[in-house]
């Protein structure tokens, strides 16, 4: 059987009765939309970042979509983010008629050259939108500093950092908003799709509700266009409160897993991931880097073992976002390290047995590239 860089098979064996009994409390309590479920998961979730309110959406990218709306952007206007990044970070930006305007990565982190931000604000900047990617947060005090500095909220994109921390503050605490995915592979993953947005702000958290619903402030009345259908699932959301109280042990084992990984690669020619200062990783992806990926890749594929790039084209670089008019090169850094990069198995029920087999695997690879 081929082992993929995500899983939870085995998961869902070891959570199979908690899992069940959410899906059939909801299917016999008659309340199928927006019901009892979605608001206490909002009420937890909020509570688990200690921000004042959450609004439960259909999936990431419209958690990013609705959190753009909600911040007043729109067509005509630029949001700076960066092209190593899932494209729907980018598909949201788009969405709703904004132009995405890309700083390049660090090279150890991957993460959003913040140094570079200030120089891409424009009179058309409306919101700046840190992803923290593969799970560790963006530099964000100097973030903040630029945020104040020119009247401009921040977005967080936490769909990969789900209980990350950042100098003790929880990823998706520190923007006026911030959005995630639920998506089943996340570190707090639905058993289908699912998304939030996540805000400190009443009058962000009002629009979001509104947005979600189709724009309508009472029923069947629609005081904003457009508005979306883009509401949170109440089987998923049970899922999501049951799962939510194990998220710090799902997390507790990725670190697990990571440290594993780190000591049998030491000395072996991969990077391991580098965490920056003041950061606890929950590895969403263990993104490692070596000059022969391509062969360290076939040589896995060989033992049945699926390793995934995360992500293997830049988005300026990608045919569907060519309108943007980034040529190549300029984004050095990004388009360095995607021809670099790529992702070993990492999810909490990974057993130590598959984790050995891949270790070894690598070693018996590197001897030969
Ligand atoms: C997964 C992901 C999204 C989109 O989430 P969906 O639920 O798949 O729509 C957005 N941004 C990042 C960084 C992601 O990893």
């Amino acid at each position: 059987m081929t082992l993929y860089v995500w899983g939870y098979s085995l998961e869902y064996e070891k959570e199979r009765d908690d899992i069940l009994d959410a899906v059939d409390s909801v299917f016999r309590s008659g309340r199928l939309v927006l019901g009892p479920s979605v608001q206490a998961f909002e009420e937890e979730f909020a509570a688990y970042h200690g921000v004042a309110h959450c609004v439960g959406v259909d999936n990431g990218t419209n958690a990013i979509v609705l959190g753009l709306r909600a911040l007043g952007v729109g067509a005509g206007d630029e949001v700076i983010t960066v092209s190593n990044t899932a494209a729907p970070t980018v598909v949201a930006i788009d969405a709703v008629g904004a132009t995405p305007v890309f700083v390049d990565v660090d090279r150890d982190t991957y993460l959003m050259r913040v140094d570079q931000v200030e120089a891409a604000i424009t009179s058309r900047t409306k919101c700046l939108l840190p992803v923290h990617l593969y799970g560790q947060c963006v530099d964000m005090a100097p973030l903040e500093a630029i945020a104040a500095r020119h009247g401009l909220p921040i977005l967080e994109d936490c769909a990969q950092a789900h209980g990350a921390r950042h100098h003790g503050r929880v990823a998706g605490s520190m923007g006026r908003a911030a959005a995630f995915s639920f998506y089943p592979t996340k570190v707090l993953g639905a058993y289908g799709d699912g998304g939030a947005t996540i805000t400190t702000d009443r009058e962000v958290e009002e629009n979001l509700r509104r947005l979600r619903y189709y724009g309508m402030e009472r029923v069947y009345h629609v005081v904003s266009t457009p508005g979306y259908n883009s509401r949170l699932d109440e089987v998923q959301a049970e899922i999501l409160r049951r799962k939510l109280t194990r998220l710090d042990s799902y997390v507790a084992r990725r670190r697990v897993i990571a440290a594993r990984y780190e000591e049998a690669l030491a000395g072996t020619g991969i990077v391991t991931p580098k965490t920056a200062p003041g950061n606890d990783h929950v590895y969403y992806v263990y993104v490692v880097r070596h000059p022969e990926r391509d062969r360290i890749i076939e040589a896995l594929k060989a033992k049945d073992i699926s390793l995934s790039i995360s992500y293997p084209w830049p988005v300026h670089t990608q045919t569907g976002f060519a309108h943007l008019g980034y040529a190549r090169g300029s984004l050095p850094v990004t388009e360095e390290v995607a021809d670099q990069i790529f992702s070993l198995p990492m999810f909490p029920s990974l057993t130590d047995t598959e984790q050995e087999f891949v270790i070894d695997a690598l070693r018996e690879a590197l001897a030969t590239v």
